[in-house]
C-alpha cells in the first residue's frame, strides 16, 4: 500500500524524466583519430551521425570501403574534438580552463572557441556551432575583451557572411575603440582587406541608425545584446534554436 504524504508538491525543477524520453544511444561505437598523432576518441555512432552530416557521410564511406568504423582527422586538434565530444553528451560547452583564468587562459579559450565553432562548420553541425558561437558571445561579453588575436585565422577559415565573421565586426563597431586600430595591430590582427570592408560598413551602419545617443546608451541596442539567434544556423533551416531544443 502507498503512504500518502501531506508535504506540499514542489515547484523546482525536476530531477526524473519520462522513461520513455531517455536518449537513445544505440550500441554500435565508432573511433574517430584525431590530429597528428591519431588521439583515438570512442563515440556512440548513432549519437555523432545523428548530430552531424559530415560523419554520417564518412563513416558510411569508411564502412562501405573498409568494413570500419574509424574516421581520421589528422588536421583538427584532441583538445576541439574534445570539446565536441561533451557537447554531444551533454549539450554544454566545456571550454573553459580554470574558474579564475589568467590573461593568458583566457586568450587560449578564444583561440579555442574560434577553432571549435570552424570545426562545427566543417562537420555541419548547426546547434553545436550555435551553442559555441554563443559560448565565445558570452566570454566577450562577461569579460569586456576583444579578442582581435583570433580574427586572422577567422578570416583565413571562413567565407564570407559567416556568422562568426559578422559577430566579430559587430562587436567592434558597437563595444570597439579606436585605439585597438594602432600600431602592430592594424597591419596584423587587423590586416586582412576583407575584414577592413566589413569594419567600415558596420562602424558607418552604427552611425546611421544611431545618429543621437551617446556611447554606452548606443551599446544597448547592439545586435547581440537582444539575443544570439541572428548569428544562429537554425535561423536559416527554420528549425528550433538548441536552447529550445535542450531546454537550455
Ligand atoms: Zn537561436
Amino acid at each position: 500500500m502507498a503512504l500518502m504524504l501531506r508535504t506540499p508538491s514542489r515547484s523546482s525543477p525536476k530531477v526524473r524524466r519520462l522513461a520513455k524520453s531517455a536518449p537513445d544511444y544505440g550500441e554500435q561505437v565508432v573511433t574517430i583519430l584525431v590530429g597528428p598523432k591519431k588521439k583515438a576518441f570512442t563515440v556512440y555512432e548513432k549519437v555523432i551521425t545523428k548530430a552531424s552530416g559530415f560523419f554520417e557521410e564518412e563513416l558510411d564511406r569508411e564502412f562501405k570501403m573498409s568494413r570500419e568504423r574509424t574516421v581520421s582527422l589528422p588536421n583538427d586538434t584532441p583538445e576541439v574534438f574534445s570539446v565536441y565530444k561533451h557537447w554531444l553528451y551533454s549539450h554544454a560547452i566545456f571550454s573553459q580552463m580554470t574558474e579564475a583564468q589568467n590573461k593568458k587562459q583566457s586568450w587560449k579559450e578564444f583561440t579555442l572557441l574560434s577553432d571549435t565553432y570552424m570545426f562545427g562548420e566543417k562537420i555541419q553541425d548547426s546547434d553545436f556551432k550555435d551553442a559555441v558561437l554563443d559560448s565565445l558571445i558570452e566570454k566577450a561579453m562577461e569579460e569586456v575583451q576583444y579578442p582581435s588575436h583570433i580574427l586572422p585565422a577567422i578570416y583565413e577559415g571562413t567565407q564570407d557572411g559567416s556568422p562568426l565573421r559578422r559577430f566579430m565586426v559587430d562587436f567592434f563597431a558597437w563595444h570597439g575603440y579606436g585605439g585597438l586600430l594602432t600600431g602592430k595591430n592594424l597591419n596584423g590582427d587587423f590586416g586582412n582587406p576583407e575584414l577592413r570592408g566589413d569594419l567600415l560598413r558596420a562602424l558607418l551602419a552604427v552611425r546611421d541608425e544611431n545618429p543621437s545617443l551617446s556611447w554606452t546608451e548606443m551599446m544597448k541596442y547592439a545586435p547581440y545584446v537582444a539575443g544570439t539567434c541572428t548569428y544562429h544556423d537554425h535561423n536559416a533551416s527554420e528549425t528550433p534554436c538548441y536552447k529550445t531544443k535542450y531546454k537550455i
